[in-house]
């Protein structure tokens, strides 16, 4: 296997190696051998060469099975291209996966008393390749367009991935679209009522509005959510404050053959270099990485790790904490160690 790693701009560099020092461990314990393929792209690098990836890079990430990645800033510069819609296209990542389920003892940490921890488990599913995000544009000084395109087959491919997520969980898909407003969600909106029925899951859907306000207020009404590109991507963060900090939520970007994991935050360049962002989502991609390549148990002991950093309050400022990265990702790797060879131990004298 090769795992490309992409630390990108501002904190990407300070909470990617935390998640890599947790990938060395498994990879060295175990003796998996996987290659590790480190790969520079962002805007440090289009301020020094004046690209922020070559044909080449993508190239070197289609050899690659999995991708680590961390944060890139974006500039409004004309000439500057977007890292991120560039790989989700030419690598095909169709379906973003975005799991909104708190971290077992956040509520108590962050003294949230107003929901529960239980009520709070969604997975939205967002489609990643077309909608607003076309990059079908015409920009002018009094008229610029963003055309949004929405076709049968893209909805149909979201829509069956989603059905095998909610297989694997209650068995119920809601739809978020507007297609009242929107007459192209039409087409998203019928292929996914159809791709349900085809695989026999509970369908329902619901208008971007009210859902953004259920998501909020009745989050329990939810389990897996398919969507399209632009709602996903701005639902997914609203579903992030669920979390307790954006510096827990983890996201999946899913292809045929690879994927790619990364935070769902960004480069956060008002915390970047003081050593205090939170490594947790970083940390908690790499472990959807593993449940991604079927690795439970490995996958497991980095949730377990992260729960018990949490319990002790080894935490950084964002969750109210005074540790730095360094120090909870040290902490998150040193549980993983301890219960790693716990439960080896009781393998052994089974
Ligand atoms: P951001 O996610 O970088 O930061 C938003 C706020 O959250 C900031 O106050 C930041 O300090 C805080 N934050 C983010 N991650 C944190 C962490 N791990 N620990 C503690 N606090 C954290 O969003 P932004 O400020 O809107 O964007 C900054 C830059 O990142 C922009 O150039 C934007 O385009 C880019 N961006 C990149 C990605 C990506 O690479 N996937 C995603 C979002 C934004």
């Amino acid at each position: 296997m090769k795992v490309a790693i992409v630390e990108g701009d501002g904190i990407g560099k300070e909470v990617i190696p935390e998640a890599v020092a947790v990938f060395d461990y498994f990879n060295e314990t175990y003796g998996w051998n996987f290659e590790k393929v480190p790969v520079e792209v962002g805007f440090g690098r289009w301020e020094r060469t004046g690209v922020t990836m070559t044909d080449s890079d993508i190239s070197l990430l289609k050899t690659c099975d999995a991708v680590l990645f961390g944060a890139v800033t974006t500039s409004s510069h004309p000439s500057y291209k977007s890292v991120l819609l560039r790989i989700r296209k030419e690598l095909d990542f169709y379906a973003n996966i975005r799991p909104i389920r708190p971290i077992k003892g956040i509520y108590k940490l962050l003294q949230i008393k107003d929901r529960k921890e239980e009520d709070v488990d969604i997975v939205i599913v967002r489609e990643n390749t077309e909608g607003l995000y076309s990059g079908i544009e015409e920009i002018g000084d009094v008229r610029s367009t963003t055309l949004r395109v929405i076709t049968k087959s893209a909805s149909r491919r979201i829509a069956k991935h989603a059905c095998g997520l909610a297989g694997g969980r209650k068995n119920k898909l809601t739809a978020v679209h507007k297609s009242n407003a929107l007459k192209s969600d039409i087409l998203f909106l019928e292929s996914c009522r159809k791709v349900a029925e085809e695989e026999g899951v509970v369908f329902s859907d619901k208008l971007v509005d009210i859902f953004a306000y259920d998501l909020v207020m009745s989050p329990s009404k939810y389990d897996v959510v398919v969507t399209t590109n632009l709602f996903g991507d701005i639902l997914s963060d609203l579903g992030a404050a669920l979390l307790g900090s954006i510096g827990l939520a983890p996201s999946a970007n899913i292809g045929d053959n690879r994927a790619f994991f990364e935070p769902v935050h960004g480069s956060a360049p008002d915390i970047a270099g003081r050593g205090i962002a939170n490594p947790i989502a970083a940390i908690l991609s790499l472990q959807m990485m593993f449940e991604w390549m079927g690795k439970k148990r490995e996958a497991a002991l980095i949730s377990e790790a992260v729960e018990k950093a949490v319990e002790d309050g080894i935490v950084t400022p964002d969750l109210g904490g005074g540790y730095t990265t360094k120090e909870v990702g040290d902490y998150i790797l040193s549980r993983i160690r301890l219960s790693d060879a716990a439960s080896f131990c009781l393998e052994e004298s089974l």
